[in-house]
């Protein structure tokens, strides 16, 4: 029986800092799963670089020079760390049979990519990566990310708890996962939409190994609303049952103001009618800007506009190996 081979995908932004170490980690690791006799020998790492500004990109062609087993993609800008992954698990789906995406900084534990093949070699199709404790994130990040999960599950999206997108998916489920096409990605939403026999790993985060987050505050709240409204449309439920519980209460606000009138205290409906005016402005313009998500959604999606754009593809997967062949 042949071996499996696996490919390690790595999104890259304006990592140059961690990019000498995490390549050095990930083929270890890579090598002594060769050598425990677990994957084929053409396994390889695929590092994608995102649009980076810095160094990244030279350092990651100059590892496709000298070590066959690593292939790079450059994208022609930053498309954001989801669609980095993306492009690289298409990229690496055809010459593969199972696929891990890790993220380049270290923070996920590469020894666990044994564990992860041996769960593979069980029968599994799709392996999460969970992370036990958040010790190392800020407090910051742990509460948001934990009430972000919260959020989604209240929701309605089944997201696995505490899962990245530190995972191992077979050829077979993520041929099926890339069938998704949509342009807002979630992909540790879409995973669990997929199906197939899936397992958890545990393992501890640690802090990034240098450089600092790619992900500052403006862009995780944007991560998280995508992940909502692209999964979910009972925000707008909510909305309106919102603007039905305000009209309820404008009623009873009228039988109200009624019977001040009647009593002949007409001016001291003043303050409430104010506030009145407020509410439903409120409301209704978070109503409108909420429909206006989706409505941009609708709109961004029937462009159809090609997910990512790749600038340049060093190629070292195909099995039938030229070693550093550049496109
Ligand atoms: N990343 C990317 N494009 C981006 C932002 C991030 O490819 O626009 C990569 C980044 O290089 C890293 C991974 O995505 O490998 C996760 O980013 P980061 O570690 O900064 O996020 P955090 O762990 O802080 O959530
Ligand atoms: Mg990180």
């Amino acid at each position: 029986m042949s071996l499996p081979i696996l490919t390690i995908v790595v999104p890259c932004y304006n990592e140059e800092e961690v990019f000498t170490k995490s390549y050095t980690q990930l083929k270890m690791v890579l090598e002594e799963i060769i050598e425990n006799g677990d994957i084929d020998r053409h396994s390889q790492l695929l590092f994608v670089d995102d649009g980076s500004a810095d160094r990244t990109w030279e350092k990651i062609s100059e590892a496709c020079v000298l070590d066959s087993s690593v292939s790079g993609l450059k994208l022609s800008r930053n498309f954001g760390h989801q669609k980095a992954l993306l492009a690289g698990l298409e990229k690496a789906v055809n010459d593969s049979d199972c696929i891990v995406s890790i993220d380049a900084d270290l923070q996920d534990d590469v020894h666990v990519i044994k564990e992860f093949v041996n769960k593979y070699a069980e029968g599994y199709d799709v392996v999460y990566g969970v992370r036990k404790k958040r010790d190392t994130d800020t407090f910051f990040k742990r509460v948001t990310a934990l009430g972000f999960y919260k959020l989604m599950k209240k929701f309605g999206l089944s997201l696995v708890y505490n899962h990245a997108d530190y995972r191992l998916m077979n050829k077979k489920s993520l041929e099926e996962m890339l069938r998704f096409k949509e342009t807002n990605l979630f992909l540790r939403g879409i995973v669990p939409l997929v199906g197939f026999k899936s397992t958890t790993v545990y393992y501890d985060r640690k802090e990034r190994a240098a450089g600092e987050t790619k992900y500052p505050i403006a862009k995780m709240l944007a991560f998280a609303l995508d992940g909502i409204t692209s999964f979910s449309v009972k925000p707008i439920r909510l909305i309106t049952i919102l603007g039905f519980l305000a009209s309820l209460s404008s009623l009873a606000a009228g039988i109200y103001v009624f019977i001040s009138i009647m009593m002949g205290k007409t001016q001291s409906g003043w303050a409430s009618l104010m506030i009145s005016i407020w509410l439903i402005g409120g409301l209704l313009l978070m109503s409108v800007g909420l429909i206006g998500e989706y409505v941009g959604k609708i709109y961004e999606e029937v462009k159809r506009r090609p997910r990512y754009i790749v600038e340049e593809n060093i190629n070292n997967l195909e099995k039938s190996k030229t070693p550093a062949n550049i496109k």
